[in-house]
């Protein structure tokens, strides 16, 4: 019998605490169309209706065998709050952002009063708490958000990285509501019952905005919500994407648990670049876990490992065609590996 319920192992490994195996979870977007077909949740109606919702994640954990429950799958929900406009996704294709909503400081005053039960944020919660009263002595449940900077780009558009370089005033104004609104969002899903944060920031990328920029408008907008996390002895995870190996020690100077870094990382460099934070990563979601075969997920798998990664887990978003069969790889190989 294992030693450590699922909570509780996955508790301990992204503290960096000694555990009998390696925890199998996903820290990115789990939702595919054979669970949906398995659990009669679909896209896009699982995105919008909190038993939907929690019905899908709830397949990553009985159907694939993850060791975790994580809502929700998409990241607009954040950006619809604050009333850009989304287009709606399919049974296949996540919803995206196709308005924006400010572009002055009078536009950020206007948005500065919400309630955090309404939209999809309010649907989000519900479903971390019905997850939460299903299973949360026992599994993990992960709550996920849009990071402060990439929606602070949703509402601005692409104006944005010009915007922290040329308008710092307003940059700040606009970081401050969204960093606001993140924190206030985080502890509401952890009054639901989230015992992890995973901060999905794809933009605040040191790449894109370079290394000023990033300390400058990035960390301390991470770090606010790190704490509050930590005072509520919720653990943290910040992804973002691309080959962000140069800026990670930026990106733990805030102080998460742990870092979530895609495939283009090679994950031995990426560990000689952090002191103590846990490294997820990185099998590459569409040419190792959507198109290869289950035995090439194993390999692939194995070579992560290998290269000392903290906790084996997709680089980013699951594709929604990727086949049980090669998340089940990926499970299994997780399961099996001792530290
Ligand atoms: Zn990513």
């Amino acid at each position: 019998m294992d030693e450590y319920t699922p909570k509780g192992r996955l508790a301990r490994a992204l503290r960096g605490e000694s555990v009998d195996r390696m925890p199998a979870i996903s820290v990115t977007q789990t939702g595919t169309v054979e669970q949906m077909e398995a659990c009669g949740a679909f896209w896009p109606e699982a995105n919008e209706d909190a038993e939907k919702m929690a019905t899908l994640a709830e397949a990553g954990h009985t159907v694939i065998g993850f060791e975790a429950v994580r809502v929700p799958f998409d990241i607009t929900a954040e950006a619809e709050f604050f009333g850009c406009d989304i287009k709606t996704g399919t049974k296949e294709q996540q919803p995206s952002v196709v308005g924006h909503v400010v572009k002055s400081i009078e536009d950020i005053e206007k948005l500065k009063d919400y309630d955090l039960n309404e939209g999809r944020i309010g649907v989000v919660c519900e479903a971390i708490k019905i997850l939460s009263e299903k299973y949360g002595d026992e599994l993990p449940i992960m709550g996920s958000m849009l990071g402060p900077f990439s929606l602070a780009q949703h509402m601005n558009g692409d104006d944005w990285f010009m915007a922290i370089m040329t308008d710092e005033e307003f940059g700040f104004a606009l970081m401050e509501l969204t960093t606001e609104f993140n924190i206030a969002y985080a502890k509401k899903m952890a009054e639901n019952g989230a015992d992890t944060m995973v901060i999905i920031d794809p933009t605040a990328s040191a790449m894109l905005i370079g290394d000023e920029f990033y300390q400058k408008f990035v960390v301390p907008a991470h770090k606010k919500i790190v704490d509050t996390m930590r005072e509520m002895n919720v653990a943290t995870v910040l992804h973002i994407c691309g080959d962000t190996t140069p800026s990670l020690g930026l990106m733990e100077s805030s102080g998460v648990d742990a870092i979530s870094v895609d495939q283009n990382v090679d994950v031995e460099t990426a560990l000689s670049k952090v002191n103590d934070t846990i490294l997820v990563g990185n099998l590459d979601p569409v040419s190792t876990l959507w198109k290869m075969t289950p035995e090439e997920v194993k390999k692939a798998s194995e070579n992560v490992l290998e290269s000392g990664i903290g906790l084996l887990a997709p680089g980013c978003g699951i594709v929604s065609k990727t086949p049980n069969a090669n998340l089940r790889a990926m499970v299994e190989m997780t399961k099996n590996h001792k530290y």
